[in-house]
């Protein structure tokens, strides 16, 4: 019998055990509060940032909402996180990607105060992160880990395999996993797009992470029996009546195999929402030098 791993379950349990943390730290005189930016006028982004405003709203985390026209120079952009970084009343700082062409994102990660940047992408994040001594951890991969947990999946000494060596999802991914922490000492492989015979790696996996922004590319085929499977993918594909998202797995032909799976929606995405106000928490914890319990 296929577990089928309810990311939206788990996400409310963890934004539930957020709300005595939230209201510690109020009652101390520190709302924990998250700033975005948002800087482009693709209007996914738009939602993306709308739904992050929602979340912390229902939790009882302030926001600040600045929007930038795309055509802003770079120097306004980093002026505004300078702003946001010296304002004492704000914990997180999340600049929505993409940015226009004429602003260098790796500049833009660098200028965020790291003590605020909640998304974990802050070279200093990120070497704490591989050093195993991370400051946050980024929100999808984290989210992830917190899903196996839920479903009791068992990470020590695991064979893992990461689809994807991105810089938000699948690096990170992998350094949690092989972090000697719960959650963590498995034995990785990472795989991309220069991977020979990926599927000779997933068969051979007892935890397949699928991160490749490929609609369905992990079929049934490439998986073995009593694998579990945690499809991170988000791809909007056209179908006769319009579109529908879908994952990076198959997933039908996948779940008659796999021991556990992620559906999409409902599972990786919530989790990456609920581990942003997770991140805004600790920071504000941190700011207040109280020690908060997070779930
Ligand atoms: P990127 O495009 O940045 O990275 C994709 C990675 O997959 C690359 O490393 C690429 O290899 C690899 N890849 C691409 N095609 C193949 C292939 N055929 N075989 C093996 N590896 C392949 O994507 P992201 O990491 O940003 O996102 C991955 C997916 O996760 C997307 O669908 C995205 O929408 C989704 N996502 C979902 C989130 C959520 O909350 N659920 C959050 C963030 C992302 P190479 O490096 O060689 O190019």
């Amino acid at each position: 019998m296929t577990e089928i791993i309810d990311g939206k379950a788990v996400a409310s349990d963890i934004r539930t055990g957020l709300l005595d943390s939230i209201q510690t730290l109020t009652d101390a005189g520190t709302t924990p509060c998250l700033a975005t930016v948002l800087m482009n006028d693709d209007p996914a982004s738009a939602t993306y940032v709308s739904m992050k405003h929602k979340d912390c709203k229902e939790v009882g985390i302030a926001t600040r909402d600045i929007e930038l026209d795309p055509e802003t120079p770079a120097e306004e952009l980093f002026d505004t996180i300078d702003d946001l970084n010296a304002d004492p009343d704000v914990h997180g700082i999340l600049v929505q990607m993409p940015l226009p062409d004429h602003v260098d994102e790796r500049e833009v990660l660098r200028r965020i105060d790291p003590a605020k940047d909640v998304d974990g992408f802050h070279p200093e994040n990120v070497g704490r992160l591989v050093a195993g001594n991370a400051r946050y951890k980024p929100c999808t991969p984290h989210g992830v880990q917190k899903l196996l947990a839920a479903a009791d999946v068992e990470t020590e000494g695991a064979d893992a395999v990461v689809v994807g060596r991105s810089n938000i999802v699948g690096k990170p991914m992998a350094n949690l996993l092989i972090q000697k922490a719960e959650g963590g000492n498995a034995t990785v492989t990472v795989c991309h797009s220069r991977t020979d015979d990926l599927a000779e790696k997933t068969r051979n996996a007892d935890i397949v992470v699928a991160a490749a922004g490929v609609p369905e590319m992990v079929t049934g085929e490439m998986i073995s029996e009593g694998t579990v499977v945690i499809d991170v993918g988000i791809n909007r594909v056209e179908t006769e009546d319009g579109s529908e998202l879908v994952g990076d797995v198959d997933y039908d032909s996948v779940a008659e195999k796999a021991s556990a799976i992620t559906p999409v929606p409902g599972g990786v995405g919530p989790m990456t929402r609920a581990m942003l106000l997770w991140n805004t928490v600790k920071s504000a914890g941190d700011v207040a030098d109280i020690d908060v319990d997070l779930p």
